[in-house]
């Protein structure tokens, strides 16, 4: 996935200048490979190659991903975006829960490894592990599994409309779930976090300018429907 991103070092010197003169040189916005892990290294024209490292979880990511493909009208590509970072979210919650539960990563690695190309499979590891921690049943509707299998099984071509309604739906689930961990495994969640965010840095070359970003979509401390934070995206892309 390719992503917009600006030249840390160009972004540096911009401040510096801005610091000195009171005016800034346009930043270089360059389109970069996003690796798996979350990190965007970049090349700039000025020679310079930095790393953006998103703090962002798999589930977020997802989700954005989701949001630019159904902007550009590619409601598949939407769907299965949408339904990725659902299942990611789950993933998330049962990182987090294990965790709280005091059980080893090494552990949890060795059973996700029976589940981990099983998406169902970890849906059922989460819906009985959320109580656990919740001590509530967790629900999700119906249209939720259809549209996606229909989508991916089938090669159902998406309207848009049922699309921005699937993906408001994947929205506040995953608000649910970040809500559930806030309110219950706060620390742990926050742990689970920065750990990543070490591993990004940690892969960064030594010497090589680096900064951190992150989007606000599952951010609780925002109030956010799904359809406010599409029209902030929207904005943003304009700009
Ligand atoms: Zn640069």
């Amino acid at each position: 996935m390719k992503i917009l991103v600006p030249c840390i070092t160009c972004m540096k010197d911009a401040a510096e200048i801005f610091r000195t003169t009171g005016t800034s040189p346009s930043a270089q916005v360059l389109s970069a490979e996003m690796e798996d892990t979350g990190v965007v290294y970049v090349s700039c024209n000025r020679g310079h190659k930095t790393a953006m490292l998103h703090r962002n979880r798999k589930h977020q990511i997802l989700f954005e991903s989701g949001c630019l493909a159904f902007l550009d009208n590619y409601t598949n590509e939407a769907v299965s975006s949408f339904s990725a970072a659902l299942e990611r979210a789950y993933e998330f919650f049962i990182r987090v829960a294990y965790r709280k539960l005091g059980v080893s990563s090494a552990l949890l690695e060795l059973s996700w490894k029976q589940v981990a190309s099983l998406s169902e499979r970890q849906f059922g590891a989460f819906v009985l592990i959320y109580p656990i921690i919740t001590h509530e049943s967790f629900k999700r509707p119906q249209k939720i599994s259809e549209l996606r299998n229909k989508v991916i099984h089938s090669g159902y071509i998406a309207r848009s409309d049922e699309v921005f309604e699937y993906a408001g739906t994947v929205f506040s689930l995953i608000r649910k779930i970040v809500q559930a961990l806030q309110d219950k495994c706060s620390i742990e969640m926050w742990a689970e976090i920065n750990e990543a965010a070490e591993m990004q840095r940690g892969a960064v070359p030594p010497g090589m300018d680096w900064a951190w970003t992150a989007r606000t979509e599952f951010d609780l401390r925002t109030d956010l429907t799904f359809d406010s934070w599409l029209t902030e995206l929207k904005e943003e892309r304009r700009s």
